[in-house]
């Protein structure tokens, strides 16, 4: 009987790019049951560390992250705030 996926082992990685200062996190999910990967779905292949993407197997999300308090936080945006100066 094929397995219902009702288990999930999901891991995250912490990117550092050392030369830019900036940080990514990969995110990986799996059936804990079986074993298949899941498959990331809505994100474009490529790189953004402003944004998500997906590795072009599909099965890593890439999602650019900040420390707290360097970037807008979207509440923040909404209020119409800006920054004078970003990498
Ligand atoms: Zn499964």
């Amino acid at each position: 009987m094929a397995c219902q996926h009702h288990n999930f082992h999901a891991s995250v990685r912490v990117a550092r790019l050392e030369d830019v200062g900036r940080f990514t996190a990969e995110i990986r999910i799996t059936c804990s049951d079986c074993g298949v990967p899941m498959q990331f779905m809505g994100l474009q292949p490529g790189y953004n560390a402003d944004g998500a993407t997906v590795s072009l197997d599909g099965l890593e999300a890439n999602i650019g992250i900040h420390p707290r308090g360097q970037r807008p936080n979207p509440l923040q945006e909404l209020m119409g705030y800006t920054l004078r100066q970003h990498n």
